[in-house]
């Protein structure tokens, strides 16, 4: 686990607010962060409790994402990007 992808499970939500998680297990599932967003949680509170509607444990990836498509590159001067949180 990288020191950036601890800082971002250690973060409050609302310092993240405009981005988006994308779940990957029986499908790839887009989750705005603004949606979560609870006083004094954080990303690793909401990520650890993520559960599939389909097959029932943790899925089996997870990333924080800027933008809510996949693919999404944004652009030259704000080019998107994807951290990787959990791989299972
Ligand atoms: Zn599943």
């Amino acid at each position: 686990m990288s020191d950036l992808t601890i800082l971002i499970l250690a973060a409050p939500l609302s310092a993240l607010a405009d981005h988006w998680l994308g779940v990957q297990c029986c499908a790839y599932v887009f989750i705005p962060i603004r949606t979560l967003v609870q006083d004094g949680h954080t990303v690793g509170a909401v990520v650890i409790r993520l559960r599939c509607r389909r097959c029932g444990p943790g899925p089996k990836s997870v990333v924080m994402q800027q933008h809510g498509a996949a693919g999404a590159s944004g652009t030259a001067s704000d080019p998107a990007w994807v951290m990787s949180l959990v791989r299972r």
